[in-house]
């Protein structure tokens, strides 16, 4: 086996010779970070640790079936009296996690979004990772915990999603090594991908006609504005939850090269961010105090004018031309 990277090694220590953890993620959370804290905590459990998972948000329904998802706590202000250590998975900041009082203890930041912010006592930022999930698998070797079915599960749903479905960069030979073993470990690959995939609510598809229904179409058909609104959620009868994977269904399209979908909630508008290739979208989400990765990103827009919204547009244009040029001019 190759030698571990300092932090890593330092990661180990920490967690075999303590005894009391505490995993979180972020907010609002996806099949990477729920994967994520889910493998990893077994692992601890192996080692005989006590852990404990706390999220700011519930699993959505769509991963409802992963394994021992209900040990998930949900709760955004810790009451915590003692803790070794606190891992946070798939964070650029520890805002991130949506918990608050996490910050006096000995924060353990593994990540691999671009950006992050190393605010960890101890920083493993890899972002040439896939899925966090690849850096967990990592840890569950460097820590001598064994790779169970219910835990090769959790990791695949993280690579198979946080992947778009083995689309997006970053998949390498460590991506299908990972996904070697966990087939090894008599997991069915196709049986997750039919969970994750085939399982949604009626109300879902209708939920995503209505939406492409009233798509627009910018720059030359170059971004795909897809807006939520609530009477779809009521004639669908869906809830947030069942609006997962929707924003990528516009990059199908040739022409298309970036998707904006907007969701208006309390704090303002909700807006997730896609693209294809080169272009950056993360640059501009972190205009907008959000992040994300290059190809996938979120904000919120407090501001929710038409002037606000025309303004992000010309961001996600300006993105979109300075990778690929200008639009024809036909
Ligand atoms: P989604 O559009 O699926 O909510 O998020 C796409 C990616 O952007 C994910 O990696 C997610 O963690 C990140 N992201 C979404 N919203 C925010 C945000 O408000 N702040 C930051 N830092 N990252 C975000
Ligand atoms: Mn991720």
């Amino acid at each position: 086996m190759s030698e571990l990277a300092p932090e890593v090694a330092q990661i180990r220590d920490l967690l075999t010779t303590g005894q009391r953890f505490l995993l979180s993620s972020h907010a609002r959370p996806d099949g990477d970070s729920l994967g994520s804290q889910l493998a990893l905590g077994e692992a601890l459990d192996q080692l005989g640790k006590e852990v404990r998972i706390v999220n700011a948000d519930p699993a959505p329904d769509l991963y409802r079936f992963l394994p021992n998802v209900s040990r998930i706590e949900v709760s955004t202000s810790l009451e915590l009296t003692e803790a070794d250590g606190i891992v946070v998975l798939e964070c650029g900041t520890l805002a991130r996690t949506g918990v608050e009082g996490l910050a006096p203890y000995t924060v353990v930041n593994i990540d691999h979004h671009a950006g992050n912010t190393m605010f960890g006592a101890i920083n493993w930022h890899d972002a040439s990772a896939c899925a966090c999930a690849e850096l967990v698998c990592e840890l569950i070797d460097a820590l001598g915990a064994e790779l169970t079915p219910s835990m090769a599960t959790h990791l695949y749903v993280a690579i198979l999603t946080d992947t778009g479905s083995f689309r997006h960069a970053n998949i390498t030979e460590r991506t299908f090594e990972i996904c070697r073993r966990i087939a090894a470990t008599g997991v069915e690959p196709a049986a997750i991908a039919a969970q994750v995939y085939n399982n949604g609510s009626l109300g879902r598809l209708r939920l995503t006609g209505m939406l492409l229904d009233r798509m627009e179409l910018e720059d030359d058909h170059r971004i795909a504005v897809l807006t939520l609104r609530d009477e779809m959620l009521h004639a669908s009868g869906c809830a947030d939850d069942d609006l997962e994977g929707i924003v990528n269904l516009p990059l199908a399209v040739r022409d298309v090269r970036a998707v904006v979908f907007l969701k208006h909630t309390t704090d303002g508008i909700r807006v997730s961010l896609r693209s294809k290739d080169t272009i950056d979208v993360r640059a501009v989400a972190v205009e907008y105090g959000g992040g994300g990765h290059r190809n996938a990103a979120g904000l919120t827009l407090t501001d929710t004018t038409a002037e606000a919204r025309a303004a992000l547009l010309g961001q996600v244009g300006a993105a979109v031309a300075n990778a690929d040029g200008a639009p024809p001019s036909d």
